[in-house]
């Protein structure tokens, strides 16, 4: 029964099912797995007269009066109806479409109303409550199967339109009832270790919970299952790259050291640190896997280069692939500069790169002769093929999905690959996210740099930012006015870049201004950007598309407009754009409106740099779903469990997934199979990850 389709529920037709559709529900066991997102206490039985203002309560009534119509509200109109108990009357009101609703209530006829009383002009009222018509004991018998009666602790689910909560409370009781079907997937050493409730039981409270104690051990449960099912899933992956495949030993002779002696400056402890852990992996013989975390600024860029100094020396060649065409070119021309002294040949390659030196490029990488590959995702196109390609290294990786990585390592035999990224990843979420790369991280500025001059400031004080920012352009230096629109929009009332752009021109002639945004070519934005990094361009107005690894040095301002509608962790790597040269630097946040959340945030950004604090910051305020987008990347979304809150159930899930994958590694063992088969399913609705 539970792995019907939805449509075999007497009632469910083909609207029905394209609105379940839309809940992700497609056949009967999905409406287990549809947990409520609030629930409603119906045992608060009330009269009437017992009524007080501001409870909710469940009141049983018999309606005297229906007034329909009433006045208009936009499309939507007033239907209010007196409704009567011995004790007393109540005055219950929808706004809505009309329809539906007149039809669903008769004169003389007894409702179960459920919601919230207010009292209003000294009359008790619900406004839009949750309704149900009471059957008197003669009329149950009627041959139509007798309508539920709900009572005690109701789920209220997530709705789309053409559902009701009567509908959804209906199939779920349907899909309970067969719940059975389903068996456990949890070892019995797994409940027991962790003292987890079964999964029947854990479904049938989480939907209707017979008491609090009760749901709280049905969701602890549910909780660590999601969480025990990712961590087994990513580390699953992983155990494959680890077992099966042999890496490459690069060269134990020809040390990182011999290139990073050449560099114009000491590296940073941490910056060693991070090496040597890079060069441990690649003189292994294990499949390197490394995720390198490292601020914006800290300096990973000639990290990299050493590592591809090693592979390059070794026998290898090497690709580094950037998000961008301006990062791709920043670190071809800075690397190219580094490797000529040594004899290594670099080559660059983008989609502006013209056929016939593509053509020349492609077969030289064919045959040896270029050793180092540096582009854009250009670089994952399938005619691009290597003689011998060791090593994989993308830079700022949030912005490529976990494929293109893939895409790329396979033009070579299991080669080691590296991600840098300069988002700065809370520990919980990066165990999640990357549970399936070793984490390194550098966790130092370069000396000698000057801290950002960070402010909050008010719409009111733009007059004074402008004031500032024209005093610095006039002895030299550039600065950024970035906006979080590209143009005026009827729904926001925010800033844009291109009004931005208009009014500053307008009023400073004597000022060059550019306006960049991610809606204009490529070749126009590359133009600008150059002309930004010639100085030739003084003042960049643009949206957050300059927000990635872009280095200008003698820019020294950055003005955040509308800084409220942007995540902390944006907001650091904007302000990492600045503080880059020698000059003092500032950035100059500016909000719209008063809420406690951009005051907060306002005051974690003039009070740290450090990118990791900002991030669990920035955790904490937003939640991990909103946080640069999880799902993106192609983790199960996660119901009831939530990173920012259940960081010990995360530990604990961790730990048994890790015990589990130790005793049996590719967990096929008989009582293993049932969650290897669950973890499959989850990971393969996300659109993830083949086991
Ligand atoms: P990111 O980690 O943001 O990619 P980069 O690699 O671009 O940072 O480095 C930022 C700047 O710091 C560059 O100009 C680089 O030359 C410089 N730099 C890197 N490491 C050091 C160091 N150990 N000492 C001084 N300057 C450094
Ligand atoms: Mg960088």
């Amino acid at each position: 029964m539970l792995q019907e389709p939805v449509s075999s529920i007497r009632g469910v037709g083909p609207k029905k099912a394209g609105a379940l559709k839309k809940l992700d529900i497609l056949k009967i066991e999905d409406f287990l797995f549809l947990y409520p997102r609030n629930y409603e206490d119906r045992s608060n039985r009330k009269k009437i007269a017992q009524l007080s203002d501001g409870e909710q309560a469940y009141v049983t009534a018999q309606v005297v009066l229906i007034v329909k119509g009433g006045f208009r509200y936009g499309k939507k109109r007033t239907l209010k109806l007196l409704a009567q108990d011995e004790t007393g009357s109540l005055e219950v009101v929808f706004f809505a479409q009309a329809g539906y609703l007149e039809k669903a209530f008769q004169q003389g006829r007894t409702y179960g109303f459920f919601g919230r009383v207010s009292l209003q002009k000294g009359r008790m009222q619900m406004m839009h409550p949750e309704f149900q018509e009471e059957q008197s004991a003669g009329e149950g018998s009627c041959g139509e199967a007798a309508v539920q009666r709900e009572e005690g602790i109701l789920p209220v689910y997530p709705l789309s339109a053409g559902l009701t909560q009567r509908d959804l409370r209906r199939y779920s009781r349907l899909a309970l009832s067969h719940a059975q079907e389903l068996s456990e997937y949890l070892p019995a050493q797994t409940l027991q270790r962790n003292r987890l409730c079964g999964l029947h039981y854990a479904l049938q409270n989480i939907h209707y919970p017979q008491d609090r104690t009760k749901y709280k051990e049905a969701k602890y449960r549910l909780i660590f299952d999601e969480l025990l099912l990712l961590q087994m899933g990513i580390l699953l992956t992983r155990s494959k790259i680890d077992h099966q495949y042999t890496g490459i030993r690069f060269s134990s002779r020809h040390k990182m050291e011999q290139f990073t002696d050449s560099l114009p400056y000491p590296l940073t402890p941490a910056q060693k640190k991070v090496l040597s852990e890079i060069e441990r992996d690649m003189e292994s013989s294990k499949v390197m896997n490394r995720l390198v975390q490292g601020d914006v600024g800290s300096g990973k860029t000639a990290v990299a280069a050493a590592a591809l100094y090693k592979a390059v020396k070794s026998g290898y060649q090497g690709v580094l692939m950037a998000p961008t065409e301006i990062l791709a070119m920043q670190h071809y021309e800075g690397l190219s500069r580094q490797f000529a002294p040594f004899g290594i040949t670099v080559g660059f390659l983008s989609a502006t790169v013209g056929a016939k030196e593509r053509r020349q490029l492609l077969s030289q990488l064919s045959e040896g002769g270029v050793q180092i590959l540096i582009g854009t995702h250009a670089l994952i196109q399938s005619d691009v093929a290597f003689l011998r390609l060791g090593l994989v290294i993308t830079d700022e990786q949030h912005r490529f999905g976990v494929d293109q990585r893939s895409l790329l390592g396979e033009k070579g035999d299991h080669p080691d690959t590296m991600v840098m990224t300069a988002t700065p990843i809370p520990r919980t979420l990066a165990v999640v996210l990357y549970g399936d790369l070793d984490i390194s991280v550098i966790d130092q500025l370069p000396p000698g740099r000057q801290p950002v001059v960070t402010k909050a400031l008010r719409a009111t004080q733009r007059e004074a930012v402008l004031e500032f920012l024209l005093k610095e352009v006039n002895k030299g230096r550039q600065a950024y006015i970035v906006a979080p629109l590209i143009a005026e929009s009827e729904q926001l009332s925010a800033r844009s870049a291109t009004e931005i752009y208009e009014e500053f021109s307008g009023r400073f002639a004597q000022i060059s201004a550019a306006l960049l945004h991610g809606a204009m070519k490529q070749k126009e934005k590359d133009e600008i950007m150059a002309g930004f990094y010639e100085g030739k361009i003084q003042v960049l107005i643009s949206t957050v598309v300059i927000e990635v690894g872009i280095n200008v040095p003698n820019a020294t301002i950055m003005v955040i407009e509308n800084a409220e509608r942007f995540g902390l962790a944006q907001l650091h790597q904007l302000r990492g754009r600045v503080g880059r040269g020698r000059h003092q630097s500032y950035c100059l946040l500016i909000s719209e409106g008063e809420s406690a959340v951009a005051r907060q945030r306002a005051e974690i950004m003039q009070s740290t740099s450090d990118g990791f604090r900002i991030a669990e910051e920035d955790l904490r305020l937003r939640g991990p779903g909103e946080f640069f987008g999880v799902r993106q990347h192609g983790v199960p979304e996660l119901k009831l469990a939530d990173l920012g809150k259940h960081a010990a159930i995360l530990s604990a899930a961790r730990e048994e997934a890790r015990r589990l994958l130790e005793s049996d590694v590719l967990l096929s063992d008989g009582e293993n199979q049932r969650i290897k088969q669950r973890v499959q399913q989850v990971f393969h609705t996300a659109g993830q990850l083949q086991l």
